[in-house]
């Protein structure tokens, strides 16, 4: 059966707040849209993650470009990766705060550096992004959270685990091609000059035409230490993408004490939205119709033209 192209995409895992929840969801589903018009059309798995990613990035709903949660300083610093599975190239950027689009600057990292530059930010001026002035990613609810997490007894890795919004996708494209996209401002009241999971590679993401793509989401310090998107990967060699997912993420828990959440696609198209937190906004575009859902076990299925 022919199963091509494919975009999932996942919202971070968590546990959505009720009166964010409506949002997230919505989101998560016209990120999907966006992409999947780019696989539509004949374009690259890689165009199309970087895509509904970005679309995401701009939604103040999650915790990614605008809408980043801060640094304990009260700051913005964001991660992102990009990795192709043709070539296994990637791209990854660390704390860089005021670009709206990491995973953009992600991506040029991938396509233009050959050496190193010396900081992010010299080189999305090179390559002709513009910046943005940090206070415009910040929103009032990123600095509601990050004042409370100051507050004496405050655990903001466990206030965080409760709202997450790190976002991710993978593809499939026409011709077979996957690839992988995520972002994230990171984990709340994070140290300054903390680098996740996310930029990573076979943390944050991995993308091999060979296995399939993992987007990952959830504690990073908790991901890194299984290399939570690689050990997918390793499981799908010998299964399918929604065992593989669940092997993986069952793996964090026991052996780390770690709960988190990702989309998975193979190779033929096949694909996957797992997580062990209580909530993941995801949605997935194939063929006609567009899959979402938000708690363990809901999947909702309607018309991929549908705008509603
Ligand atoms: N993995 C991200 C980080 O630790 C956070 C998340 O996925 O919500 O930076």
């Amino acid at each position: 059966m022919d199963l091509l192209p494919v975009l999932v995409v996942h919202g971070g895992a968590g546990t959505v707040p009720r009166e964010r929840s409506e949002q997230s969801v919505s989101g998560v589903r016209s990120a999907a849209r966006a992409g999947y018009a780019i696989l539509r059309g004949g374009g690259s798995s890689m165009d199309a993650v970087v895509e509904a990613v970005a679309h995401m990035e701009d939604n103040p709903s999650y915790n990614a470009g605008c809408g980043s949660v801060l640094n304990v300083k009260g700051e913005i610093e964001m991660d992102a990766i990009v990795m192709d599975g043709k070539a296994l190239g990637s791209g990854a950027v660390s704390a860089v705060r005021n670009v709206a689009n990491p995973v953009r600057l992600a991506r040029l990292v991938m396509d233009k550096v050959v050496f190193y530059p010396p900081c992010g930010q010299c080189f999305a001026q090179e390559m002709g992004i513009s910046e943005v002035p940090p206070e415009s990613l910040v929103t009032e609810y990123s600095r509601m959270r990050w004042k409370k997490n100051l507050e004496p007894g405050a655990n903001p890795v466990e206030s965080q685990m409760g709202k997450m919004g790190t976002v991710g996708a993978v593809a499939v494209d026409r011709e077979g091609n996957v690839a992988c996209a995520t972002s994230t401002g990171g984990m709340l009241n994070k140290m300054e000059g903390r680098v996740g999971d996310t930029p990573c590679i076979g943390s944050g993401g991995y993308a091999d035409n060979q296995v399939g793509a993992v987007s990952t989401t959830g504690h990073g310090e908790v991901i890194m230490k299984v290399t939570l998107a690689r050990l997918i990967l390793f499981h799908m060699e010998q299964g399918d993408t929604k065992e593989a997912s669940d092997m993986g993420l069952a793996y964090m828990k026991s052996r780390v004490d770690g709960l988190g959440g990702v989309v998975t696609v193979g190779p033929q198209g096949n694909w996957a939205a797992r997580f062990s937190s209580l909530q993941m906004a995801w949605a997935a575009a194939q063929k006609d119709s567009l899959h979402y859902g938000l708690y363990a076990g809901e999947h909702f299925t309607q018309s991929i033209d549908d705008p509603h």
